[in-house]
């Protein structure tokens, strides 16, 4: 084991507590205190740590991007291995798969891909790490036609809990490579390194938004509703219950963003849109030019730094009545930088995945995002979250685990038989548990893992 392993250990020094949660992007900061930190600069420090953590019987846990809601990597008693100065991307330009690891940002993915005419569609966050958003099977752009990010990975290295570096690919350690599409926070290993397939940029990304008072939610989601699953192929469709700035009442948005070569194909597609809108609207563009920067900027302001978060989520069931359903939720926001919104995720959803972990999909995608400063406002957000989901959970196939926090709400992340090959897997490849698994209350699933059910809607009491 190297001596130079670049390890701060649990005390009371800024130092110890700028590593703890200095990259937690979420300021509703958790308690839970690591034995020690790694800050890890090469694959050497990362074994070295797994090595340490079997010889102290202890766990290992992992930061990438920092933007887990929960702040998963901060975990009780645990060596934390953070990848933050752990850079790597390169681009084979002859088959377009790009290396990159798991710190790598969406935005820094693709700034580096734009000089070479290629982009991959990663978070529309643009500081969300690779390395959360691919395992939990990644919601990137125009996730609706294009798919889930994780299709997109072509093979992964992965250092195993006893210390090994491996390749896993369809070929190679394939297990691994089933789970790391889709495990999550579970994922019984620790990635170095994505091999990722791009795909040529667009010369035109051009949006189309309409927005509509809190009193014309059900003509805006009806309409947004009926039009979403036989769009272009090439546009994504949200629609989004906000606070505008400077402004005392919520609006309704549905916002189409589309990736074209040519302007005639833009308005082409944007056109159906903007033909059946309903009247009314209180804000309105359409075919307006953009680009990946802007949308990331946009992305940045609604998500701010420097405050505090709940998330919550739920796969409606496509035979809900999504806007009826949905009502509370986008009409009620309980903070002025809050947000709700509903992302169309059909056709995709209705095309067979490939077989991999992530197995949990439905037409209707909606989350919550509650946002606030102040701590003494923690009970009343956390609570309205709790109050709409439990409403919400019982029309719901079940929940993507990147807006999830399994310490309050777990449900359904896998199908039935994908949630129980990967519990194998979980138990074939870490038997000691030694990757921190997923941080349920009291952080106590270890190598079970999650019950994959619906268990919570019934029993919640707010
Ligand atoms: C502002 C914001 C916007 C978001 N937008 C999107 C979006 O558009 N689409 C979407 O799908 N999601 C989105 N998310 C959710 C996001 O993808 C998840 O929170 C994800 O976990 C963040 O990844 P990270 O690497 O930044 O987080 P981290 O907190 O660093 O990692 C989360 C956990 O993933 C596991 N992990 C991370 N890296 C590795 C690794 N190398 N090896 C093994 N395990 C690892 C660990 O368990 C780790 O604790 C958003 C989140 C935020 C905060």
């Amino acid at each position: 084991m190297s001596s130079s392993l670049p390890i701060i250990w649990r005390s009371n020094s800024e130092e110890y507590e700028k590593a703890r949660i200095g990259r937690v992007f979420n300021h509703r900061r958790p308690k839970r205190l690591p034995l020690a930190v790694v800050e890890a600069t090469c694959t050497s420090h990362i074994i070295d740590t797994v090595l340490l953590a079997n010889q102290r019987k202890c766990c290992v846990s992992v930061r990438s991007g920092g933007h887990s809601w929960a702040a998963w990597s901060v975990r009780d008693d645990a060596i934390l291995v953070d990848l933050g100065s752990f850079h790597e991307i390169s681009l084979d330009e002859e088959t377009g798969i790009v290396k990159a690891s798991p710190s790598t940002t969406g935005r820094m993915l693709n700034s580096f891909l734009a000089g070479k005419g290629r982009m991959f569609a990663g978070g529309h966050c643009p500081d969300v790490g690779l390395g959360g958003f691919l395992l939990q099977g990644g919601m990137g752009w125009n996730c609706k036609n294009w798919g889930w990010a994780c299709q997109s990975i072509a093979a992964i290295d992965t250092i195993t809990a006893d210390g090994s570096f491996i390749h896993c690919d369809a070929d190679q350690n394939s297990e691994l490579f089933w789970a790391a599409r889709g495990a999550g926070p579970g994922f019984p290993g620790i990635i170095t390194r994505f091999y990722l397939q791009t795909r040529p940029s667009y010369s035109h990304m051009r949006s189309s938004a309409y927005s509509y008072s809190k009193g014309d939610y059900c003509r805006a989601m009806d309409w947004v509703l009926s039009i979403s699953a036989d769009f272009d192929s090439d546009t994504e469709i949200v629609a989004v219950s906000s606070y505008p700035l400077g402004n005392d009442d919520i609006e309704i948005t549905v916002l189409l963003v589309t990736f074209k070569n040519s302007e005639e194909a833009a308005l082409k597609a944007l056109q159906g849109a903007e033909d059946s809108h309903p009247t009314g609207t209180v804000g309105h563009w359409f075919c307006k030019s953009t680009s990946l920067e802007q949308e990331y900027n946009d992305q940045a302001r609604a998500n701010p730094e420097g405050h505090r978060y709940t998330a919550d989520n739920a796969y409606i069931r496509n035979d809900a009545n999504v806007a009826e359903l949905l009502e509370e939720a986008f009409t009620t926001l309980p903070s002025r930088k809050s947000f709700a919104l509903w992302y169309s995720m059909a056709p995709v959803s209705r095309r067979p995945l490939k077989d991999m972990a992530l197995s949990m999909q439905s037409d209707h995608y909606f989350a919550l995002y509650t946002v606030w400063e102040h701590k003494e406002d923690d009970e009343q957000c956390q609570s309205w979250v709790k109050g709409i989901m439990r409403d919400v959970e019982v029309h719901s196939e079940g929940a993507y685990l990147g807006d999830s926090d399994f310490q309050v709400r777990r449900t359904r992340f896998w199908g039935e038989k994908e949630g129980v090959k990967l519990r194998e897997i979980r138990r074939k490849w870490d038997p000691l548990g030694r990757i921190c698994g997923y941080l349920d209350a009291g952080d106590i699933s270890g190598v079970d893992g999650l019950e994959n059910v619906h268990e919570w809607a019934t029993k919640v009491k707010i």
